[in-house]
């Protein structure tokens, strides 16, 4: 190799080394990238305060549907912040105990167990679907909300864990029998334990492919229903953020999230880069975002869009303000073009926390 080979790649090395340095500089933000400036949960301890959005330069309340209520609409208003509505689409707690028929099955024919603190269901269970997307349609047509986030969007699983739960599920006969004839594949065996054996042992690309399938019909079916009650709401995902290799391919494998199924029906990703629960370095959240955006060839001026949700909240380790600034500027990176935090109530209650959202979010907001 020449000298002058050498120097080259030296040189790009120190460039590469700045670029990426853990100073975060304004000016790595496009002005006006960052279209949307948000919160996740209530603004009301904020409103509370007499902190209007407007002064911490939020223009996006990102909430869970059951605490968006007329008042609140009203005032979103007011402050011509747009409101969007987190909807659990696979989230069974509350469900499943009523409706055994719905509960998730495991490869030896038995309930899934519950994984840490989250119960998911069967996503094929036709009861529980028309449940689900009864709500939705009620939900948009009651409030003018700006769009609705599936949440809990994936097969019974824990992902927001250092250590993950990956349990192989669901099957209950509705979904031995859906994938039976989905995909054109007679299963056989006498009992569920055989007939998962033999779907994992012969059919394992097949079934894992299906399960992608059912989760894109999940997203078609909302999409749908919001689009034919407002044309130009959003349709978003809130997502477990793992590339295609991590845990063994395990979000596609087990949570059954395809981004080339999902990128052509999902006007926004936003995929849950919370760091500090998944026991990652800040950082993580930087090089994470980047790779999505290759992946799904994210770009702020189109769909679909990356709008990014970072850890805010103490738990399980303490987020400080320096590192929150850190968090907004790695969620920013690459594609994104839009910001919220995980929750809104742990900047309330931080002083330190709430000056870094109104300080970096004024940046954004004049394109400085
Ligand atoms: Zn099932």
């Amino acid at each position: 190799m020449s000298l002058f080979l050498i120097s080259c790649i030296i040189l790009a090395e120190i460039i590469s080394s700045f670029r990426f340095s853990d100073h975060i500089e304004a000016n790595q933000v496009k002005p006006g990238k960052i279209e949307i400036r948000g919160i996740y949960g209530s603004p009301n301890p904020f409103w509370n305060k007499n902190i209007s959005m407007n002064q911490l330069n939020v223009n996006a309340i990102f909430l869970n549907w059951h605490i968006i209520d007329a008042s609140l609409m009203e005032q979103a208003k007011k402050e011509g912040v747009k409101v969007f509505a987190e909807f659990p689409a696979l989230n069974g707690k509350g469900y499943v105990e009523n409706h055994p028929e719905a509960w998730p099955v495991d490869r030896n024919g038995k309930k899934a167990d519950q994984a840490s603190w989250f119960m998911g269901v069967c996503p094929t269970e036709p009861g529980f679907r028309q449940f689900r997307m009864n709500e939705l349609s009620q939900l948009i047509m009651k409030y003018p909300i700006n769009g609705v986030f599936l949440d809990y969007l994936h097969w019974h699983a824990q992902f927001e864990e250092p250590e993950p739960i990956l349990p192989e599920t669901c099957f209950c006969e509705n979904c031995i029998r859906t994938f039976e004839s989905e995909m054109s594949i007679d299963v056989p065996g006498l009992d569920t334990k055989e007939q998962a054996d033999w779907i994992l042992g012969k059919k394992e690309k097949q079934w894992r492919e299906w399960r992608c399938s059912v989760i894109q019909g999940w997203v078609k079916d909302a999409r749908t229903i919001v689009k034919t009650e407002k044309q130009d709401g959003i349709l978003g995902i809130y997502h477990c953020p793992w590339n295609d290799d991590e845990f063994n391919g395990a979000r596609y494998r087990i949570l059954g999230l395809d981004y080339d199924k999902l990128r052509n029906i999902t006007d926004v990703f936003s995929p849950m880069v919370y760091h500090g629960r998944m026991g990652r370095k800040p950082e993580w959240v930087r090089e994470n975002i980047e790779w999505f955006t290759r992946r799904i060839d994210a770009k702020p001026e189109s769909f679909p869009k990356i709008w990014t949700i970072i850890q805010a909240y103490d738990d399980p380790v303490k987020i400080s303000a320096g590192e929150f600034e850190k968090l907004l500027w790695f969620g920013a990176a690459a594609g994104s073009s839009g910001m919220m935090m995980f929750t809104s109530n742990a900047v309330t209650e931080s002083p330190e926390k709430t000056e870094v959202l109104k300080n970096v979010y004024g940046k954004w907001k004049s394109g400085k």
